[in-house]
Order: C-alpha cells, then sequence, then structure tokens
C-alpha cells in the first residue's frame, strides 16, 4: 500500500489470488495495464460511483474503470446524459472525455478471475474504498452498481445492511450522504433485460435531481 495516499500501489500485495491473476495477465498480455485500476475523475466531485471490478478486457487492459468492455458504454452514456461528463467516450483512456462533479471508482481495484471477487478479497480492498470515499470533501451521493458495490459501501460507511436495503433505483440516506443502488450495468444484466438502459437512466435522473 501507498500508506501516504492510501491507494494500492501497482504490486499491491493483499490478495494472493488476484496477485496470482495479475501475474498471470501480465504475462499473456504485457502491453496492458494489469494492475490495480486507479479511480478516475475529481476529488472534489459531489458525486461517486463505484462499481464491481475492473473487466479483464476493460478496465483491466486501459487503466481506466468501465473503458474498454461493454459495461462502459452504457454507463459513460448514461453519464453524458445527465451533465456527468464531457467530451466523447471512445474506450480510450486518452479519448479525452472529461467528468463533471463525478467520480468513479471500484469497490475491489484488481481485476479477479471470472468477474468474481471473493468475500476476502472485497473485505481487503475496503481498506482503499474508505479512504477514497473520505478524501471527497464534497461528496453528496454516491451510485452503487450491484449488491457487492452496495454492501461495501454501505460496510464502508459504518452502516447496518439490514437497514440499508438494495432496491434498483432505491435511496438510502446514510448521515449526509445519499447512496443511489442500481443494478450493474454489465453486459450480462442488459442482455437478459435484469436492467434496461430506460432503467439506468431512472437512477440518474433521481441523482441528477437530487444534486440540482
Ligand atoms: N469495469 C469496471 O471498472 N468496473 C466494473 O464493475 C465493470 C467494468
Amino acid at each position: 500500500m501507498n500508506a501516504a495516499e492510501d491507494k494500492p500501489g501497482r504490486d499491491c500485495p493483499l490478495c494472493p489470488r488476484l496477485v496470482a491473476y495479475r501475474k498471470a495477465c501480465r504475462a499473456k498480455e504485457p502491453s496492458w495495464f494489469n494492475a490495480p485500476v486507479p479511480s478516475f475523475g475529481l476529488l472534489d466531485a459531489r458525486l461517486l460511483i463505484v462499481g464491481l471490478a475492473p473487466g479483464v478486457q476493460g478496465a483491466n487492459r486501459t487503466g481506466r474503470p468501465f473503458t474498454g468492455d461493454f459495461a462502459g458504454v452504457l454507463l459513460y452514456e448514461t453519464l453524458g446524459r445527465y451533465g456527468f461528463s464531457r467530451g466523447q467516450f471512445d474506450a480510450r483512456p486518452d479519448d479525452g472525455l472529461v467528468l463533471i462533479d463525478c467520480r468513479i471508482t471500484n469497490a475491489v481495484r484488481c481485476v479477479p478471475p471470472e468477474n468474481k471477487p471473493t468475500p476476502a478479497e472485497i473485505n481487503i480492498c475496503r481498506d482503499f474504498l474508505k479512504p477514497t470515499i473520505a478524501e471527497m470533501k464534497n461528496l453528496k451521493a454516491i451510485v452503487v452498481l450491484g449488491h457487492v458495490a452496495h454492501n461495501s459501501v454501505v460496510s464502508a460507511l459504518g452502516a447496518k445492511k439490514s437497514a440499508t436495503p438494495f432496491k434498483h433505483a432505491g435511496r438510502n440516506m446514510l448521515g449526509e450522504i445519499a447512496l443511489f443502488s442500481s443494478y450493474h450495468c454489465s453486459r450480462y444484466n442488459t442482455n437478459t433485460g435484469v436492467l434496461t438502459p430506460k432503467m439506468f437512466r431512472d437512477v440518474f435522473e433521481k441523482v441528477r435531481a437530487y444534486l440540482d
């Protein structure tokens, strides 16, 4: 850990399974990012979006959350629509896209095999999620994408899961922070109709109204 910044270093050693997977990815695809993916966006933003973990060919390849795989297409399209980004999303970290009043991070910073972090990995990586939340002095709202992110943020904020139910497009107040929950914008969820673009827009429409 980089103690000064509470951020995982490129060779973060904390989760043995993820370290082994990272090594395998580096051996197979040496030109990819293959390291804990840093948060994207502004520290002074009022909105934080928390995803699950980098996709192997997405954020793990490009180094920017939700960049390079399907999940990002719906997310960035929706952020633009509600004024949380400016510029053209082109699935590359150098596409010039700028987030407005918004920051994006993941509950787990390293790519997990089959997109499935273990409970232990989620708990360990919460030590990075907590300072990511704490350092945002203007934070007013968090959007969690999926149950894993929901539960990890609830724990990070010291709230009770039983008192903070997950409901798509639902809102829980955790002290001063409004927690908005959404099904994850994964290809699986959109292909199966668990999440439609309209359902996803509903979440951000509520966030926009809340912040305005
Ligand atoms: N990419 C990310 O950075 N996070 C996710 O949860 C999914 C894809």
